[in-house]
């Protein structure tokens, strides 16, 4: 998903471009934007910790683009290709180096496993959406 600082800043089609030269094939890809409600069961994990309230509407605060993208070895690929959480700490080159703003408004999410892969991709996507 590129988040919406990403989207407001202009760097959509950077990320993207990044996304297909490092090897990964779109299958669904999406403009939409997320309702409070929504981007609190997205992230409803994260529904204890302290920044909770602050991420829910971040991420409902404008459009995004969710994507299902496959690789061999993609979760961890991809987690590589993205950097850090903090683009503070990020390694030089990964997406949030290159365009997030801070911890928080940090351009890109990307799955942490396989399964939570199949159930975000089902979030955003139905059968007749994917290729
Ligand atoms: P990720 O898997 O690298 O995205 O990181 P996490 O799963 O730990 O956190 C999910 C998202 O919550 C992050 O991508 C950030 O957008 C947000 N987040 C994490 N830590 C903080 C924090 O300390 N402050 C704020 N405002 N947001 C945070």
């Amino acid at each position: 998903m590129i988040k919406p600082d990403a989207m407001a800043n202009g760097h959509s089609g950077g990320i993207l471009d990044q996304i297909i030269k490092a090897g990964f094939h779109i299958r669904a890809l999406k403009l939409t934007k997320l309702s409070a409600e929504k981007a609190g069961e997205f992230y409803a994990v994260h529904n204890q910790r302290p920044f909770y309230g602050e991420l829910v509407e971040f991420m409902s605060s404008g459009p995004i683009i969710a994507a299902i993208l496959e690789k061999s070895n993609a979760v961890e690929d991809f987690r590589k290709l993205i950097g850090a959480t903090n683009p503070a700490q990020a390694e030089e080159g990964t997406i949030r180096k290159r365009f997030a703003e801070s911890i928080g408004r940090n351009a890109i999410h990307g799955s942490d496993s396989d399964e939570n892969a199949k159930i975000e991709g089902d979030f955003f996507f139905s059968g007749l959406e994917r290729f």
